[in-house]
């Protein structure tokens, strides 16, 4: 039971009375057994994907070649995915094609991990047939059937193992442990996308000690971007005594113990195929924490690096033992003066007039990023006033440059 699976039971009705078996599986029959936040309700059934298209009025194609077909019920969305299995697989990549299956058990037979191959029926019945409760109670990553098999099919799995023994606080069954030092190597075959989205849930995971040791021991790491011969940096992060909350902290502190030249920050991220918005925000939190750790903010530093960021970085910190100050830091922000450049008293058509010219160009910044610098320092009030006065004192200097 749960609120999530009796809000969803209607669409589970409404596919067996169309004639159709439906079950909740995977992730969400799992996060419940154990009395966890469910992060989703995937339903699996013996309808065809066309079947489900013309059971449910709005349905969106987020991967029909896969047997999956979105539904929206209730200002909710529900991934409906057709009982299959994967039987051809190419390079260690889950397959182009998929083959549908009539049963459930065949269905669950593909699937990683016994505690992720149980499913429930709208009576709450489980459906486990490989001993996913027994693991579940004994705290166990166990692969469904031979590992060496289900990680040569998909090497990415390795990686889930991996995720899940840090987001879980699992231990991994030996078997499936030794199958991934055995075929570490493959995991080289798969997109860093897919590697990365399983590396972020590691590193926010509630026990990230354990999931980086086995990622380090089992050799899983030498076939990540910019992590060859990383190992003692590596486990510098497994032991960093703080919760990450969100990604972008997590990576601030990897960049960190990584200890890479500033300029090889970026090639680094972008290997990892970060973001844009991810590049930049590490990229300053890494810079900030240099700094922090020498002195406290000042509004120059804090301006820079935007508020977000820095109490990150206070909270990194305080995980090295010492003394954050966050308040201090909320009061800096509080009464910094400007924010932005938009914030300074004057505007550039105001500056072009006060310098009798008609035409703008990069002098224009230059001059704004000297004013600036002096009101960050409070060298320089920001009132119109000020800054007028200041820029016709300088006014032959800024002209000789134009
Ligand atoms: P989360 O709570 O992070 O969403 P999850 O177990 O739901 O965890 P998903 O990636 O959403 O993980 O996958 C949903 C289900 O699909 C899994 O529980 C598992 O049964 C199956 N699955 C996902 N990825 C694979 C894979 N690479 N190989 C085999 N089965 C997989
Ligand atoms: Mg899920």
């Amino acid at each position: 039971d749960g609120p999530e699976f009796q809000k969803a039971l209607p669409i589970i009705e409404a596919i067996e009375n169309a004639g159709y078996e439906a079950y909740f599986v995977g992730g969400c029959v799992r996060d419940t057994l154990l009395n966890l936040q469910i992060s989703d309700v995937d339903i699996a059934s013996s309808a065809m994907p066309e079947e489900i298209q013309r059971i449910f009025p709005i349905t969106f194609d987020v991967g029909i070649q896969h047997g999956t077909v979105m539904v929206l019920f209730e200002n909710q969305t529900y991934e409906i995915t057709t009982f299959r299995t994967e039987s051809k697989y190419e390079k260690f990549r889950r397959p182009e094609k998929v083959e549908y299956v009539r049963s459930l058990q065949e269905d669950l037979k593909r699937r990683d991990f016994t505690i992720n191959a149980m499913a429930v029926n709208r009576r709450g019945e489980i459906k486990d047939f490989f001993d996913g409760q027994k693991d579940l109670e004994h705290k166990l990553i166990r692969a469904v059937g031979n590992p060496e098999e289900r990680f040569r099919e998909d090497a990415l799995r390795m990686m889930r193992a991996a995720r899940f023994m840090s987001q879980l606080d699992f231990r991994i069954e030996d078997a499936t442990r030794e199958a991934v030092v055995e075929y570490h190597p493959l995991l080289s075959k798969i997109a860093v996308e897919r590697v990365r989205d399983e590396w972020n849930k590691l590193l926010i995971g509630r026990n990230r000690k354990i999931g980086i040791k086995f990622f380090v021991e089992t050799r899983l790491f030498q076939m990540c971007p910019g992590f060859q011969n990383k190992e003692d940096n590596l486990v510098d992060l497994a032991l960093f005594p703080m919760q990450f909350q969100g990604t972008t902290i997590a990576w601030i502190v990897l960049v960190h113990f990584l200890k890479m030249e500033d300029t090889d920050i970026e090639s680094f991220l972008r290997s990892w195929k970060c973001s844009r918005k991810e590049i930049s925000d590490i990229r300053m939190g890494v810079h900030a924490l240099k700094i922090r750790m020498q002195k406290f903010w000042d509004y120059p530093l804090l301006y820079e690096t935007g508020i977000e960021i820095a109490l990150q970085v206070e909270e990194i910190i305080e995980g090295f033992g010492l003394t954050s100050q966050t308040e201090l830091l909320l009061e800096l922000d509080r009464t910094i003066p400007i924010h932005s450049i938009k914030d300074l008293a004057l505007d550039g058509k105001e500056l072009m007039a006060l310098l009798k010219i008609k035409r703008g160009g990069p002098f224009l910044g230059e001059i704004f990023e000297d004013i600036k610098n002096l009101v960050l320092a409070e060298k320089l009030e920001n009132t119109p006033t000020a800054i007028k006065n200041f820029i016709l004192k300088r006014r032959m200097i800024y002209l000789d440059e134009i």
